[in-house]
This record gives structure tokens, sequence and C-alpha cells, in this order.
């Protein structure tokens, strides 16, 4: 048993002063407010939040981040981004990419991520074979996830063609491609290593409509009746334009009428719908995980974030390309590209009418928690303990209280996270990572050798 007492924490029913959680193993087995701290108390000032959930990343591409701003020849696009890309990982072994999501999982947790979705498609060996365990690259992920502490639930992706109504598959694309009796056994393998991580959960990933025809997307659903379904739709305008070419329907006009969505669902982007979209996909109890910072590197373009959650849709934030890693300031760029559009301020507040930092901190955290199945989501008896601490002597949050504090932190502050626990364990002391020495190094080695081309 372990016990935290803190002096102020978000508790699933408010903000509260005096706060001694116990802790039994993973779990919070109790919560006292307004008490003092125990004998064996460890007393932690600051300020205690849940922490929240990365609904949406491709760890390997922190290794790319900021490799991909100069101008190409021709115009530059997501589609010249996406050959970058393709490039890059053609020289990734294994243990590059444990590497790799190790340093992108350490940099969740320092940012205030205690749980990430996993979206993994790069399967295969670089010549395109399967590696003798088809899920090799999963359990790397896994193991990244355990060296780290964070929660992870893995989405294996089902990648099989190179364009919508099951064009083939280009070149670039030889890692991730896998048939249905392969994507069989790259689950059961994946399974495995899932496992073998304490609260870890599986989901799938039907890469796109892009990479899945209609019957293989039928034959998934069937095969995995349950447990988290997530699948990138209507991203970019080229993809809405095949799409509509190929069936008369757009990405998520296509969803809505053919994969019978509902909470299992999570539909990653949807920059590009129409009105009628938007209330519908509200409507089917699916979430949406949006990726602001990458939508915002990639010019996606910006979702309806005001009419989606008027028409009360359930979203999450993700990281997805890992450009750029911080939970603050991926709920920032959501609010921020609303305002950007409408030339207004605090529109994400609902119908709530108060704090906006608040309202979308509890909106992603309510949506990832039930886009990744997650034992977390809450400081409450009987979740996994993943709580966050802010610093209240940073700058930009000093003095504060209550939802100022969050407003603070989303909107005004850098870097304020000072501890995180993650399934019960410290990982995150004075706002570094606990191996974070470790960690680095070994990402610097794989770095250089990436970018030496040896
Ligand atoms: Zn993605």
């Amino acid at each position: 048993m372990v016990e935290l007492h803190f002096s102020r924490a978000l508790l699933s029913d408010g903000w509260r002063r005096d706060i001694l959680i116990t802790l039994n193993g993973r779990k919070i087995s109790a919560i006292a407010v307004g008490a003092p701290p125990s004998a064996n108390a460890e007393r932690i000032s600051g300020i205690a939040v849940p922490g929240l959930t990365n609904v949406h990343s491709h760890a390997f591409q922190r290794a790319m981040a900021g490799l991909a701003e100069t101008r190409g020849p021709a115009e530059d696009s997501f589609w010249t981004w996406r050959e970058v890309m393709y490039r890059f990982l053609a020289e990734m072994t294994p243990d590059d990419i444990e590497a790799v999501a190790a340093l992108a999982y350490a940099e969740m947790l320092e940012a205030g991520f205690t749980t990430v979705g996993e979206f993994h498609y790069l399967h295969n060996a670089p010549d395109g074979r399967r590696y003798a365990d088809p899920a090799e690259t999963g359990a790397r992920i896994v193991a990244a996830a355990k060296t780290s502490g964070i929660g992870l639930t893995l989405l294996p992706s089902f990648y099989a063609h190179g364009g919508c109504g099951g064009r083939p598959a280009k070149p670039g694309q030889i890692r991730f491609l896998s048939d249905l009796d392969g994507f069989a056994d790259l689950l059961a393998s994946s399974g495995r290593h899932v496992a073998s991580l304490d609260g870890a959960k599986l989901g799938i990933a039907p890469h796109s409509l892009r990479a899945v025809d209609a019957p293989e997307l039928r034959t998934l659903l069937q095969a995995y009746p349950d447990g988290p379904v997530h699948i990138h739709a209507a991203e970019q305008v080229a993809e809405v334009e095949e799409c509509f070419k190929w069936s008369g329907a757009r990405p998520v006009e296509w969803l809505l009428d053919n994969a019978g969505l509902d909470s299992r669902w999570c539909l990653i982007h949807c920059t590009h719908m129409t009105e009628d979209e938007t209330a519908r996909l509200a409507r089917s109890g699916a979430t949406v995980g949006l990726c602001p910072i990458t939508e915002s590197s990639l010019g996606d373009g910006i979702f309806a974030g005001v009419g989606y959650q008027n028409a009360g849709g359930h979203f999450a934030v993700g990281t997805d390309s890992n450009i750029r890693i911080a939970a603050n300031e991926e709920l920032r760029t959501l609010e921020y590209g609303q305002r950007l559009r409408d030339q207004r301020r605090n529109c994400l507040t609902g119908v709530s009418r108060t704090s906006t930092g608040r309202t979308i901190f509890d909106a992603a955290l309510a949506g990832g928690t039930r886009a990744l199945a997650s034992e977390a989501g809450a400081i409450e008896v009987g979740k996994s303990a993943d709580i966050v601490v802010l610093d209240d002597t940073n700058p930009s949050l000093v003095a504060r209280d209550g939802d100022a504090l969050l407003d603070a932190w989303i909107f005004a502050s850098g870097p304020a996270v000072r501890e995180v626990y993650a399934g019960g364990r410290l990982v995150v002391r004075d706002g570094r990572h606990i191996k974070g020495e470790a960690i680095r190094a070994r990402y610097a080695v794989t770095m250089r050798r990436l970018l030496s081309g040896g």
C-alpha cells in the first residue's frame, strides 16, 4: 500500500483540498477528502489532475519530427509528407522502433498523457516479409510501454490496399500489408504480448477506407466483435474525393451507412464533414480522435468542433505524427482552430458556458478513456492510479485556483507537469522521466545511425 497526500486535486466530483489517496498496486483503493497526511504518506504539493489519454499515436514518426519542413520542388501537401515518411521508415529495425517509441512515450508522460492508443501499422520487415513473430514490432511497442510505464491500448492496423475499392498497394507500403489470415496471426500474437503488460488493452485498426475494402471490413468486424475499433477518416480533401468516386459517398457518410458505428468506434481526424455527417456522427455514439497539432502540421483542415459538440458528439485528442508532444498544447490548438475559423473566442465551452479549459479537458479525458477502453480516466476509487501533478509555482499557474488552473495550463503555460504517476508508479519526477537519461541516450544512438544512412 502506498499513500499519497495532495494539497489540491481534481476528483470526479470536482476540485478538493487535502486529499489522501491510497494505492493498492495499480489501482486507487481509497480516497479521503479533507484529511491530514498520514505518517507514511508522501506529501505532494502542486495540483493533481487525472492523466490525459493520447488516443492516436504512430510512435515511430517521432523520429522524423521536423524533417519534412523544407518545401519540395512541387506543391507541398500531406501526400508529399507521406513520401518522406515512407522513405524514412524503410530503414527502421525493430530495435529502432523500440528506441523511438520509448522516447515518445517518456515524452508523453512528461507532457501529461498517461495512456496511449498506438495505431500500429509498421508490421513487416523492410523487404515486406513477415518477421518470424508476425507481431515482432508490436512486441517492441509493448516493450517501450513497459520501459516508460505508460498505459497502452495497442491497435494493430489492418492494411491491404493502396486506394479505395481495393486498389493495389504502392511500393512504400510493403511494411504495412497483410491479408485477413495474416492479420488473424498478427492479432493473436499481439494479444499475447499485450497480456504481458498489466492493464494493457488490445483493439483493431482497419487503417482507412483506402487500405481496407468493404468485404474485408465486414469480416474484421464479425471476427472481432469486442474492443476498440479505430480508423482514419476524412483527413484530406483528396481522400474524400477518392472515396466519393469509388462509392458515391464521403468517408464518414460511408462508415455511417455501412459500418454500424457505435461506442466501440473511434474515427481519427474527420476534418472534412458536411453538416449532416457531423450531426449523424455525433448521434452514432462513436468518438472522434482529433490530432490538432498534426492536423495543423499537415495542413489537413479544421474539425467542425462547435457543431459536433452542440450535437452531443464525443471527442478525444491524440498526438498522431508526434511532431510535438504536449497535452496542453493539443487542447489549446483544438480550441484555437475553432477561434481562427469563426473569429470568436471561447468556442468549445459547449452548454456549460464556463471554463473552456475545464470543458475540453473533461471531454477529451472522457472520450479518450472510452475510445481506448482504459481503466483510468478519473481520480476515483477502483480506477488505475494515473495522476498528473501540475507545478503550482509555475508563473502561469501561481495564485490560480479551480478551473482557472486548467485554463492557465492549457492556454498560457509551457511545460508545467512536475510529477506523474502511471498505473500506480511514479514515472516522472521534477518534470523528467525517471529513466529519461537512458531512454534519450538510446534514442540518440538510433537517430545518428538512421540519419547518417548507415
Ligand atoms: Zn494517424
